[in-house]
């Protein structure tokens, strides 16, 4: 029944078959998630760059309770050239390197991909700022790129033990060596993603709000502060998650409103 599928799996990496994807095999479903992969990775148009689509999965998996697919893709971007530095960059701040094409503009795309997910009150702000700064097409792809991330993500947690154990650190079946520094990854992963959904970690260690525009930091009273300003009052282990501030939300709902006109 999935040879189809896996056929065109291993095809698509390059001889090797991701253990999601064999776990899904082994559970009689592949082919159900299989086509909104495909979709993504292969019946691409509006946007060619595969280091833009893996740098939108791995910020998406970092709304994962799991690993597992923050580190998959971030194999994916070391394939394509990226430094771990540079993974750990576009995560914490929604940005893509310069050498990228278009980069500054698919930061931004991110950035609102992201947020639109973190913060469901501006959602619908964020998504009309998402349609203004996309062609339909891209638009289209950027839609199933979520809807891919997300059953996948849920996929992966409902078979967590299955897909990726702590101490195996395997994105391939066990007899695939990879040189890939997936203990960091995964400590990176663990500090910085995991955190939001995790109740342990978030009691011990304190969480500052950085703008996604000018990077301002909000201290625990309200007030915006310059990053360097409030970076060394902060706690060392402190964590970032996105948002706006007050004047650069306004800016952008005024940008928006007069690109509607
Ligand atoms: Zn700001």
């Amino acid at each position: 029944m999935g040879a189809k599928a896996i056929t065109e799996v291993r095809e698509l990496f390059v001889g090797q078959v991701p253990l999601i994807f064999l776990v899904m095999e082994d559970h009689g479903v592949l082919e159900v998630y299989w086509p909104l992969v495909r979709r993504c990775l292969r019946e691409r148009k509006a946007i060619p760059e595969d280091a833009i689509i893996h740098a939108l999965m791995v910020v998406l998996s970092t709304r994962c309770t799991n690993s597992y697919c923050f580190i998959l893709h971030s194999y994916f971007l070391m394939g394509l050239g990226f430094t771990q530095e540079e993974i750990y960059t576009l995560v914490r701040e929604l940005t893509i390197p310069p050498r990228i094409e278009g980069h500054a503009r698919w930061g931004k795309i991110i950035q609102y991909i992201f947020m639109a997910q973190q913060s469901p009150a501006s959602r619908a702000k964020l998504v009309k700022a998402l349609r203004i700064s996309t062609t339909p097409q891209e638009y289209e792809e950027i839609v199933h790129v979520c809807i891919a991330m997300r059953a996948l993500n849920a996929y992966a947690e409902f078979f967590y033990g299955e897909v990726l154990s702590q101490e195996d650190g395997l994105i391939y079946g066990k007899d695939t060596q990879i040189s890939l520094p997936i203990p960091d990854l995964i400590s990176f992963y663990t500090r910085f993603a995991g955190n939001g959904s995790s109740a342990e970690a978030s009691s011990e260690q304190p969480v500052a709000i950085i703008c996604a525009e000018c990077k301002r930091i909000k201290d625990p009273s309200g007030d915006w502060y310059a990053l360097e300003i409030a970076l060394p009052k902060l706690a060392k282990n402190t964590l970032f998650t996105h948002g706006f501030c007050v004047p650069c939300y306004e800016r952008i709902e005024g940008e928006l409103e007069q690109r509607e006109r």
